[in-house]
């Protein structure tokens, strides 16, 4: 299958309040391009250098998101461009977003990632953090920053009903979470394994990648 009738696929099965980021990293331009030709406009990317690389030869249409874990001291190399930073999980890394935001003149949307799965590995907040966060006058002395919403990764698990719980979860911090901030509208949870799970349980953004790209070679 190529990657415009993955794409197309995909699509398909999406309802339309779903928005759809193709995750392109480790591919290479041609297939970013082949997505494009498709009608896709939103791509995600795990590493800051591999995101502005292709920013910088992409069509200047595409929004650009950072899906990925995010070192502070890079966060300058896609303050000019990125249009949604998905991982923020401390104020220490909202801050230098502000900081960097504000030498563009810009606001970047951020969102805030919580720690939903099982597994210790998997970066994020958690509820007490979340509220401190967003409860402490440094966090609302920030200008140049908006948290539009909250990103969240289930456990890697073939146990769907785990999978369901975690998601639940994470919808229900973010129902709470748009009480007490006016811009939280985005919910980004699911991936080609669980998407559809997700939408079920409230997701409004999905993170595609395998599903529309094919498998990723980490060797090269
Ligand atoms: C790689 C990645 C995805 C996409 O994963 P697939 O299983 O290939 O769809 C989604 N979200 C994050 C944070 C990722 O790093």
């Amino acid at each position: 299958m190529s990657v415009k009738s993955n794409l197309e696929a995909i699509k398909q099965t999406l309802p339309e309040h779903v928005t759809l980021v193709a995750v392109s990293k480790t591919k290479p331009q041609e297939s970013i391009l082949e997505a494009y030709d498709g009608g896709q406009r939103i791509f995600g990317e795990n590493k800051i250098q591999e995101m502005a690389e292709k920013w910088a030869v992409l069509p200047k249409d595409i929004e650009w998101h950072m899906i990925g874990h995010v070192q502070r001291n890079k966060v300058k190399y896609m303050a000019e461009f990125v249009s949604l930073i998905h991982g923020v999980d401390s104020f220490k890394l909202l801050k230098e977003i502000d900081k960097q935001a504000k030498k563009h003149n810009r606001t970047i949307p951020c969102l805030l990632q919580m720690h939903i799965a099982q597994e210790a590995t998997k970066f994020g907040l958690d509820q007490t953090e979340l509220n401190d966060l967003i409860q402490s006058e440094a966090f609302k002395a920030l200008d140049h920053i908006e948290i539009v919403g909250l990103m969240g990764m289930a456990t890697n698990t073939p146990d769907h009903v785990q999978i369901r719980n975690e998601f639940k979860q994470l919808k229900s911090i973010f129902d709470q979470l748009k009480g007490s901030l006016p811009h939280v509208s985005v919910l980004s949870m699911g991936m080609s394994g669980d998407y559809k799970i997700a939408i079920e349980e409230g997701s409004t953004m999905v993170r595609i990648g395998s599903s529309i790209f094919g498998s990723r070679n980490y060797a090269h």
